[in-house]
């Protein structure tokens, strides 16, 4: 196959100008009238590009026309050399993306969509050709480490089934659990797997039973019928896993009564809300800061003590752009007597991804050797930036990966804090 260098010279050798030129009574001399030959457009190589766009998912990697939009706000490129327009035109030139390095870069985190006039969906293609390689065996170690535990465990953590309501022990209030109560609840509360296992996010969601406590919710837990929403394996190519857990915890959902789910993180609520409803499961389901900004007149009086701090807020990219929501978490922020609400550049639609999303969560490593440094880093640099006291996020991911970040960036003094965290704090001083 002929080098895209040495196509290039070939084409530079087919200009043509003439020295001197009239037509119609207008010079055009010298560069005026400069035209190339046939361009040689024909000697890129088809094949890798139609093998994607053949796959169910990943058709709309043709429709690409290079405007580069999506590299503007791609927060790969930002740290690395990343974009739907890259890809595409490398795989014109002939990088077999079933088997790239780049295959896995990707955070699906939607902002090149968001821009793209043609509608090039990363958010298909990745899923789908990932899927391939899932076939092929082709996946990094730590990925394919994390797969490996959720379908053992149940988590991608790796951690006991049995210890997955664990937490509640020392939250502090009664944790209901649907098979020791036994009777009908206003809220299904799924808690999730890092809030249920993660050290920080333990702290988030044993603020959430105290805060569902003191506002009097009717709620109870799945406790170890619960497993792992599968959403971010799908993404990272595991269909057949996510598809595994996704009947497990509907068959879990289904056993009990209760009138609207609650999910701590955005991953879950993007996953029982646009993909389990594939799998037949179709319930009202919100996310714990839509359900607390409904209920912000009971919340308010409860918070009484000031938490005197320059805060900023990282929209998720499933909460945000994924899902459209962007004001209910600054809704419960601003209800914080003390708090100083402050918005970064990037910022809502335009919001950077932490990292963590579409498989990202478990390819750090793998991803370090393509990038300057991590998103995550990226995004704390940021928001020390704007002098942020705290940086505040509602995504289970989120917590462990910025706080990593802020030590490494030598921002030790920026504070990490899921929003439950915050109104906790401020309920109970
Ligand atoms: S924005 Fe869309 S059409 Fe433009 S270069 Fe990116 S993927 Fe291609
Ligand atoms: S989905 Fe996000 S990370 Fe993936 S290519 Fe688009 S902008 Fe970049």
């Amino acid at each position: 196959m002929p080098q895209p260098i040495e196509q290039q010279k070939v084409l530079q050798d087919k200009v043509k100008e003439h020295e001197h030129l009239v037509v119609e009574g207008m010079d055009i001399s010298g560069h005026w009238n400069r035209m190339f030959g046939q361009r040689a457009i024909f000697d890129y190589d088809p094949d890798n590009l139609a093998k994607v766009a053949t796959l169910q998912g990943g058709e709309s990697l043709e429709w690409c026309y290079g405007c580069a939009k999506c590299t503007a706000v791609c927060p790969v490129d930002i740290v690395g050399d990343y974009s739907p327009r890259k890809i595409h035109r490398k795989t014109q030139l002939g990088i077999d993306l079933f088997t790239s390095d780049d295959l896995w870069l990707c955070t699906t985190c939607r902002n090149c969509l968001r821009v793209c006039p043609k509608e090039v969906d990363m958010i298909q293609i990745m899923p789908a050709v990932r899927e391939q390689a899932v076939l092929a065996g082709n996946v990094p170690a730590e990925l394919q480490k994390a797969f490996e535990d959720t379908a053992k465990f149940g988590n991608p953590l790796g951690q006991a089934q049995r210890k997955r309501d664990a937490w509640t022990k020392d939250a502090g209030v009664p944790v209901p659990v649907m098979s020791t109560i036994k009777r009908p609840v206003d809220v299904l509360w799924y808690v999730g797997s890092y809030p249920s296992y993660h050290p920080r996010g333990i702290d988030a969601a044993r603020a959430a039973a105290r805060i569902f406590a003191a506002l009097g919710v009717d709620y109870g837990i799945l406790g170890r019928e619960e497993k792992d929403d599968g959403d971010s394996q799908r993404l990272a190519g595991e269909k057949g896993l996510f598809e595994m857990l996704a009947e497990d915890n509907i068959a879990a959902f289904n056993s009990y009564e209760w009138q609207r789910m609650v999910v701590t993180g955005p991953h879950e609520y993007n996953a029982f809300t646009n993909e389990y409803p594939k799998l037949g499961f179709d319930r009202p389901v919100q996310h714990y800061t839509q359900f607390l900004a409904e209920h912000l007149d009971e919340l308010r009086p409860l918070l009484k003590h000031e938490v005197k701090a320059r805060v900023t807020f990282h929209d998720p990219c499933y909460l945000g752009r994924h899902n459209g929501e962007y004001d209910a978490p600054r809704a419960l922020l601003q209800a914080i007597p003390g708090v100083e609400l402050v918005e970064m550049g990037r910022c809502r639609e335009n919001g950077y991804c932490c990292g963590g999303g579409g498989g990202g969560m478990w390819l750090d490593s793998f991803t370090a050797k393509h990038t300057s440094m991590r998103l995550s880093e990226r995004r704390v640099r940021e928001a020390a930036e704007y002098e942020a006291e705290i940086l505040a996020v509602c995504c289970p991911f989120e917590v462990s990966r910025f706080e990593d970040a802020a030590k490494s960036t030598g921002n030790d003094s920026l504070k990490v804090r899921d929003i439950l965290e915050l109104l906790d704090l401020s309920m109970r001083g």
